[in-house]
């Protein structure tokens, strides 16, 4: 596996590469790896012919500096992981490197409308703008053919794919199904900050996400959404938000259509760590 630290040395790594035609795919990761990322890098592997993994904690899109402080770092195992996955490029940049001095790197010009102002947009101001910034700029570094995200972030995901869209870059967008703990727990670099407690708090999430599913043959949306909020506060979380949108555009919901797929997104702490997770739980 090469490291690279410095985008000009990356750069000039990767045009030999798109010199002989060979497919690019991207792993735009925060780092503290688990199986869950791991799973984007194998989806590139099985497309593209190189694929390049990044880690950079990406300081624009925390909008709580306890929370970018707190992020868990874990280098010297990450490129571990890289390497024994087989991973072919490992872009670490600085910060400076992504967002020199000499010039500022833009938040894209793109009009996000309600996509932005729902759940984590709501929740977190300024969180998406940061998103957009740092992959359109590293997208514009890496310049791959595919970029693999996880359905784990899914409002997340539906941006990125708005963003290339409106920006009409050309890029493969791959959208990679969430990888769970054996008890269902969603996969994500903050579980390691979980006290023992917390950690089995926030089993709740996954749980009330999948029984949510089944009450979608009684319940209306709203119905589901109170009840969900409340089997969160039992089970000792503080939750943000529970909400019920069209899996296609995060329209939230009143009602149930066929034909339109529903998406019941999350937002809950566990002590002191945010968590998210989703999940599908009516298939139109
Ligand atoms: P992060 O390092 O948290 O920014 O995540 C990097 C990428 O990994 C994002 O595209 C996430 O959606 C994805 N990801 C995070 N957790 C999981 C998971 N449990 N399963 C699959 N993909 C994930």
């Amino acid at each position: 596996m090469y490291l690279f630290k410095k985008s000009a040395d990356l750069q000039a790594f990767l045009a030999d590469y798109r010199s002989r035609n060979r497919q690019i795919g991207f792993v735009p990761t925060m780092g503290a790896l688990h199986k869950g990322h791991l799973s984007l890098l194998h989806a590139s592997q099985d497309t593209a012919h190189v694929t390049v993994c990044s880690i950079f904690v990406n300081p624009t899109q925390f909008n709580e500096s306890a929370d970018l402080q707190h992020y868990p770092r874990t280098p010297g195992r990450d490129i571990d992981l890289l390497h024994n996955a087989g991973c072919d490029i490992l872009f670490m940049p600085e910060v400076e490197e992504v967002y020199p001095a000499e010039y500022e790197v833009p938040v894209p010009d793109v009009a996000l409308g309600h996509l932005a102002e729902v759940m984590e947009g709501e929740h977190r101001p300024g969180h998406f703008e940061g998103v957009m910034q740092v992959v359109l700029r590293l997208l514009s570094l890496v310049q791959p053919d595919f970029l693999f995200m996880g359905q784990k972030d899914y409002q997340q995901l539906t941006i990125i794919r708005e963003m290339i869209r409106q920006l009409s870059l050309e890029v493969e967008l791959v959208g990679c199904p969430t990888l769970r703990e054996p008890d269902g727990l969603a996969m994500s670099s903050r579980n390691v900050r979980l006290s023992p407690e917390d950690r089995s708090r926030a089993l709740a999430i996954s749980q009330t996400l999948a029984e949510a599913g089944s009450w979608a043959a009684a319940l209306s949306p709203g119905e589901i959404q109170e009840k969900a909020l409340n089997a969160l506060r039992e089970a000792g979380l503080v939750p943000e938000y529970f909400k019920l949108a069209d899996a296609e555009n995060l329209q939230l919901v009143d009602t149930f259509e066929a034909g339109r797929e529903v998406i019941a997104c999350v937002a809950a702490r566990a002590g002191e760590v945010r968590l998210i997770d989703n999940r599908v739980i009516y298939p139109g």
